[in-house]
């Protein structure tokens, strides 16, 4: 028996004809597939708006009202389209994250799946109907909402395709797959025919919005493979999978960036055995992530400390950086929010030397200049100023013929 896990995102489903239109291509599937779950993200940009609208009446809005306020969009979204669908003669049934129990943990607006029930899924699905989930949400223990960081549906989706034993899992969205750079910066990017799941995990932890990272680590575990493919023409798009089914492994896959993340110095911290366990360890109990990491050469036992978070984070790791600094003996911090994260990855790279120095080349023939470094086996990600983030991640593409 055949099933398949269908999610559309914001722009898939921005207004009533996108609705319609979704409604169409989800009851054609139906003829077609034994039986369709979908999710669907919030309408355009709803998100975007409720938090504002929190932002206009809090400074710091309780993470808690901020789930029950976030959640509301999907709601919408999930009824609209049951609707739509039923108005087309097949049966449908919207369900939200709490009904479905999709169980989380309990950090509110980036909350992580622990487990997820198909019981009153499966009853559903038996009748014959699609049952269309709200993405983005769900629910702890306690029964409080919660939702699941930025581009979370896509996780809701691959958790649902996962707990079905879904055939695959179709992700609908507002480009034609995934390309070697974001289409939208690089007009020359063009679409992967496939991507390894390891492939996928990088490119999304760099700032390809595309996936959430969390979808692609949930994907990888349960090997559940994606297609990431446009909602508005039916041509095939790319295809997720185990490294073992990829044909073709090229030493650069794409060149991905993250405008959204912000750069912490800590100066003049003592430079004893203790300290970065003291610093980074308190951030993580406050679900703080934190990305690359740099200490300087100590002068006179006391060294640097760089390192970068989301912005989404900053205020709350400002608070937190700030009492730390004290407690350790610091000499000050300071935030940076005018920096950009370029990253290359490809699974060739592991077996070819070269990539880095090629990179850093490129960016300092465009005279940018690289504030950090890290990297993995498969990926090489610079700091570069804001202002050159569009540049490098240009010149990149061209340097390495993608
Ligand atoms: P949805 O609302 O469907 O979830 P998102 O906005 O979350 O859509 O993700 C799709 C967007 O991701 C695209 O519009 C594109 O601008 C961006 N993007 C960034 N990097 C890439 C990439 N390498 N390939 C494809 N899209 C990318
Ligand atoms: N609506 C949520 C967001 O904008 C979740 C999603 O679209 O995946 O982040
Ligand atoms: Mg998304």
């Amino acid at each position: 028996m055949s099933i398949v896990v269908q999610k559309f995102g914001g722009t898939s489903v921005a207004d009533v004809e996108k609705i319609k239109a979704v409604a169409k291509r989800v009851v054609d599937s139906k003829k077609r597939i034994d039986h369709v779950v979908v999710v669907v993200s919030a309408l355009g940009n709803t998100t975007d708006e409720l938090l504002e609208l929190a932002r206009a009446v809090s400074v710091s809005p309780p993470e808690r009202e901020m789930d029950m306020l976030l959640a509301t969009g999907e709601q919408v979204s999930m009824a609209l389209l049951a609707m739509a669908i039923k108005e087309l003669g097949q049966e449908a049934i919207s369900m939200t994250g709490h009904q479905v129990e999709i169980v989380t943990d309990r950090w509110h607006t980036k909350a992580k799946i622990r487990h997820v029930s198909t019981e009153r899924l499966i009853e559903e699905l038996r009748k014959d109907r699609v049952v269309v989930v709200a993405g983005f949400q769900g629910v702890t223990g306690e029964g409080e909402i919660t939702t699941l960081g930025r581009g979370g549906s896509d996780t809701t989706a691959v958790a649902l395709a996962a707990s079905l034993h879904a055939d695959f899992c179709e992700i609908y969205t507002d480009v034609d797959g995934v390309f070697t750079a974001d289409p939208r910066l690089v007009p020359g990017a063009h679409k992967l025919e496939e991507v390894s799941f390891l492939e996928m995990l990088e490119m999304a932890a760099t700032g390809a919005r595309v996936l959430q990272s969390r979808s692609v680590e949930y994907a990888r575990n349960y090997n559940v493979p994606l297609h990431v493919r446009s909602s508005f023409h039916s041509g095939d798009g790319t295809w997720v999978r185990s490294e073992d089914d990829i044909m073709e492994k090229a030493i650069v896959s794409a060149v991905t960036h993250d405008f959204g993340e912000a750069k912490v110095t800590i100066m003049g911290v003592p430079d004893r055995p203790g300290v970065a366990a003291r610093l980074f360890g308190d951030l993580a109990d406050a679900n703080v992530n934190v990305d690359m990491i740099i200490q300087n050469v100590s002068e006179g036992a006391r060294t640097d400390i760089s390192f970068t978070v989301s912005q989404e984070d900053l205020e709350k790791a400002k608070k937190l950086i700030g009492e730390i600094s004290e407690s350790i003996g610091a000499e000050g911090c300071d935030f940076d929010e005018g920096i950009a994260k370029i990253s290359l990855v490809g699974a060739g790279m592991r077996s070819h030397p070269g990539v880095a120095a090629g990179m850093f080349k490129t960016l300092a023939d465009n005279d940018i200049n690289i504030e950090m470094i890290s990297t993995s086996p498969i990926k090489i990600s610079c700091v570069v100023r804001r202002e050159a983030g569009e540049k490098a991640v240009r010149a990149l593409h061209e340097h390495f013929g993608l």
